[in-house]
């Protein structure tokens, strides 16, 4: 047991002086790469998969003391949230003991009390598969190893326990969520490749409830090197309209009936740059502060116009988001409104 027992979990005496790079900030263009981008948004939004768990929980968790962790973890976010930068990114070839216990390189450490820092190694972080291709660690696995850390800081010393935490956790928002991924396929071998998906996942709370505030839905876009949060635009731009020319809050919204739009259409910049747009439509439920106006119906369609360009990263042609040329239209369902269009998404 004891080999377990060091995997991951440390004093804090242990953790001094390294050179790490900084952790944390904004998720879009904070200058790491796919997979930091990953765990920093899985961490941002741990109390919205833990909200997902908790609905659920005897379909999530098992045990008892599954449970028990579980809501140690949870009820302790708050206070972990109050350690700025707590995640922090370190290589572990240049600190090569830090990751070093017990003759094996672990993947995170972290001391055993709420709000301690939690260390990842960035070798290990990123994989290469069979066709040389690097795969980043994506926010799934980032949830479970987040999870499993900071179950070290409630004293439970069992790794292979919170593993599987971890595992449920993470299993159970792939159940409640989806991954639409824009499938492309070109038989042409000259041709690069997008890859562009939006991970999303929904509460379970219908309209008629008080909880319905703020976002019900949770969105983020990857194109493949980065990830882009859609709901910090989404919360900007999406307002109740009264009539055509007043604004009214948005007290939250839902979005269903999501789907890429079949084909991408291509046309060439006035320098020559070939540009891409993708298309992404939804319904959305919008819950309106004021329900006594004449307009009966708050659904809406929402579409997101995604323009990529091809751009250089490491000698390879990659198609990747021109976030500053995104648009998003907002158009009534049923209301004769006007639509709504707005060419500063990001
Ligand atoms: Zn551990």
């Amino acid at each position: 047991m004891k080999i377990f027992f060091l995997i991951c979990g440390l004093h804090l005496s242990f953790l001094s002086a390294p050179t790490w790079a900084t952790g944390g900030g904004s998720i879009v263009g904070n200058g790491g790469g796919l997979a930091e981008q990953n765990f920093i948004y899985a961490y941002n939004n741990l109390a919205h998969f833990y909200d997902l768990c908790w609905a659920h929980e005897n379909e999530c968790l098992n045990s008892t003391e599954e449970k028990k962790i579980f809501h140690l973890i949870r009820d302790s976010l708050s206070q972990e949230y109050k350690t700025t930068h707590q995640i922090q990114f370190l290589s572990g070839q240049k600190n090569p003991s830090f990751f070093f216990i017990d003759g094996q390189i672990r993947t995170a450490v972290t001391g055993d009390h709420v709000g301690d820092p939690i260390f990842i190694n960035l070798d290990l972080i990123y994989q290469t598969n069979s066709r040389g291709e690097v795969i980043a660690t994506d926010i799934g696995t980032a949830l479970a190893i987040l999870t499993h850390e900071m179950g070290h800081h409630h004293q439970m010393k069992d790794h292979l326990f919170l593993d599987l935490l971890g595992a449920k956790i993470h299993t159970f928002s792939l159940i409640k969520g989806e991954t639409l991924k824009y499938d492309y396929f070109s038989n042409s071998l000259f041709e690069t490749n997008t890859d562009l998906t939006i991970f999303a996942s929904h509460s379970d709370i219908t309209p008629g409830e008080t909880d319905f505030r703020g976002p019900q839905s949770w969105l983020v876009l990857n194109d493949g090197h980065q990830i882009y949060d859609l709901n910090t635009s989404l919360n900007h731009l999406l307002y109740c309209p009264i009539s055509n020319e007043k604004k009214d809050e948005t007290l939250g919204y839902r979005l269903y009936q999501m789907q890429w739009r079949p084909t991408f259409t291509e046309k060439t910049d006035i320098n020559g740059k070939i540009q891409r747009e993708y298309t992404f439509q939804s319904s959305i439920y919008m819950n309106c502060q004021s329900s006594t106006d004449n307009y009966p119906t708050n659904d809406y369609q929402i579409i997101l116009h995604f323009i990529l360009e091809q751009r250089t990263i490491s000698k390879n042609w990659f198609w990747t988001l021109t976030p500053e040329l995104t648009r998003l239209e907002v158009i009534p369902k049923l209301r004769d409104t006007k639509k709504n269009i707005f060419t500063h998404f990001f």
